[in-house]
């Protein structure tokens, strides 16, 4: 299996730390004189500077000084971190000094970043890449961490991703978070995942759009045409109608909007069902991305129920494709492969697996077309019956 060169870790693991939690932007440069809420990141001993909120040092034995210095002013550091190299300036990290981790939260020089607000959700999708687990742990991020966060991010940042669990769930906070990033990060592009539901209500959806930065597209997946398909996908009875009519409500409202057609054993034969009712009801969204699953989480422990070959589906998501298009309707097809698409459809593709995630088999090597084609998650790489047909 090919690693994509791009690839960085989110998780550093250091030897020692001492200090409280910290939540800093990464300053590895010298010349970098804004020492605000910066951790300054050491990979000489020699070049320590005083002033910094926080300090990470690739060494594991720092000198005296230096840690009598950091301790009697009680300020956080990790010693002995692996993988150093691979934090660039700008970064914003969440430093654990009880285990002497570091976490990624944003990375500075990706264009795949994601403000995440909560990890519970109100459903419980069959092919969700959490797990049940990860969605009901009691893990609330508080606000006043969401807002330091969205001030630590470089201004110039030109796309985040607000995802949870699901974010609406916050209520009033996911309101205001809303409302801070169209204040502090006004030219940034932004898309919204949320399974809709909260929209039901007609006020919250209208709170909401008075809130949005100008650049906010929301993205609402439907899992089927009808309501039994939909909620047997959902894991909760009652979703669709509540997604329906929130999608529904923010359309009318001239909200932008993204639907998704998460594509598993349960609906693929009834894509085409879907895309037709899209371009029914909902003919002026601003696109509808058909995306294959990550096989994570609850994918994973209900793989037998939910995963479908590439292949299998290419008949259908041809033909889906082209309904939308023939209603004027923008499509991307997310997570598949080109060899597992007609020929016709290649430029509906996007190269959308985060960066760190992408790989490849080791056929692909012979294919002319690796550049462009997208790959495959590291989640999904060995499941059965995944074939890859390298094109000469
Ligand atoms: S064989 Fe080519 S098209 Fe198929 S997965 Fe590999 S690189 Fe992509």
């Amino acid at each position: 299996m090919i690693k994509d060169c791009k690839y960085r870790p989110l998780f550093l693991k250091g030897k020692m730390g001492q200090g409280s939690y910290s939540l800093v932007s990464v300053c590895k440069s010298e010349e970098s004189l804004d020492k605000k809420c910066k951790a300054k990141v050491i990979l000489k001993s020699k070049t320590f500077i005083k002033g910094y909120d926080a300090y990470v040092f690739q060494s594991e034995n720092v000198q005296e000084k230096v840690m009598n210095y950091l301790k009697l002013n009680n300020i956080p550091y990790i010693c002995g971190v692996d993988e150093i190299d691979t934090l660039v300036d700008k970064d914003v990290i969440e430093m654990d000094t009880d285990r002497s981790t570091i976490k990624v939260l944003y990375r500075a020089n990706s264009t795949d970043n994601v403000l995440m607000l909560t990890n519970k959700c109100n459903n419980n999708c069959i092919m969700c890449p959490d797990s049940l687990k990860v969605r009901t742990e009691n893990k609330n991020i508080p606000l006043s961490i969401l807002k330091k966060y969205i001030e630590l991010i470089d201004e110039e940042v030109k796309f985040l991703c607000i995802t949870g669990g699901e974010p609406t769930l916050l209520k009033k906070d996911f309101i205001e978070i809303i409302r801070y990033l169209g204040e502090k990060l006004p030219d940034t592009e932004y898309l919204l995942l949320t399974n809709g539901r909260m929209f039901y209500n007609k006020n919250f959806a209208e709170s909401f759009l008075k809130s949005t930065p100008k650049n906010l597209i929301t993205a609402i997946p439907i899992h089927g045409h009808y309501p039994e398909l939909h909620d047997s996908i959902s894991g909760v009875k009652g979703s669709f109608i509540q997604s329906f009519y929130g999608l529904k409500n923010l359309y009318e409202l001239g909200g932008k909007i993204e639907i998704r057609v998460v594509i598993n054993k349960l609906n693929y034969t009834v894509i085409t069902n879907i895309a037709a009712m899209i371009s029914n009801y909902f003919p002026k969204v601003v696109r509808v991305n058909f995306m294959a699953m990550e096989m994570l989480g609850n994918a994973v422990v209900n793989k037998e129920k939910v995963w479908i070959d590439f292949n299998s589906v290419q008949e259908k998501l041809k033909e889906a494709a082209f309904i939308l298009l023939k209603s004027g309707i923008e499509v991307g097809i997310y997570n598949f492969p080109l060899c597992s698409l007609d020929e016709s459809i290649w430029n509906l593709s996007v190269r959308s697996i985060s960066d760190y995630k992408i790989r490849y088999k080791e056929q692909c090597k012979e294919c002319s077309v690796m550049k462009n084609c997208g790959g495959f998650f590291n989640s999904t790489i060995n499941m059965k019956d995944l074939k890859v047909n390298p094109i000469q």
